[in-house]
């Protein structure tokens, strides 16, 4: 993997990790382990044309954003990566945010999907890339089954999604399998801060 630090702010050399995934691998649940274990990691803030699920919380989890609005910050250049995911709903990571955090020498991290990693790999090739992986392809289903936050019709579709999903670990950097959320939330950390 690159070991180029990214960024040199007043704390120091810091990285930017792109963490992508299966869909239900546990993306969201170890980013939220990193935000409670490693205050000091800014965590990106996407926006998404989605709806909120219940306990979600605008500004906090998502922005969430009418189409005309994700259409505006298209146009005006203020996403750094964009993409339809699921095909259902566009996610994207707002520019500025990413361009403060790491000017300031903040350990930053994007937990995006993979075609939202190919295309800050273009952008950022300093950054690092990392592959969230599940420890099996059942406990996959079975995480995503578990949510119950889906219907059965979305379910399946993110089924298929996942499973070519799975297929992209050789372009990751690094691979994280996650066992166990806090662990793998350490171990992501850790590529923050390079020796
Ligand atoms: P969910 O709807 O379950 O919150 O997220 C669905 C998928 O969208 C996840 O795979 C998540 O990583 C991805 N995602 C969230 N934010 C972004 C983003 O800003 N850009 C891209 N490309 N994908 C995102």
């Amino acid at each position: 993997m690159s070991q180029q630090p990214a960024h040199v702010g007043p704390q120091g050399p810091t990285r930017l990790i792109v963490l992508a995934g299966p869909t239900a691998v546990g993306k969201g649940t170890v980013a939220a382990a990193v935000r409670e274990r490693h205050p000091d990691v800014w965590i990106s803030v996407s926006a998404t044309t989605r709806r909120p699920r219940p306990g979600e919380v605008d500004g906090v989890h998502y922005h969430f954003v009418s189409d005309d609005e994700f259409d505006r910050l298209v146009a005006e250049e203020q996403l750094l990566e964009w993409a339809t995911v699921h095909q259902v709903a566009r996610y994207g990571t707002p520019r500025g945010p990413v361009e403060e955090s790491l000017a300031a020498g903040r350990p930053s991290m994007l937990e995006i999907d993979l075609q939202g990693a190919r295309q800050v790999r273009k952008t950022m090739p300093e950054a690092v890339f990392v592959f969230l992986k599940p420890p099996s392809w059942d406990e996959l289903v079975r995480r995503l089954v578990g949510r119950g936050t889906e219907t059965a019709e979305e379910r399946d579709r993110r089924l298929a999604t996942a499973r070519d999903e799975l297929a992209a670990e050789a372009e990751f950097d690094v691979t994280i399998v996650n066992h166990e959320v806090h662990a793998a939330a350490d171990d992501l950390v850790a590529l923050m801060r390079p020796a």
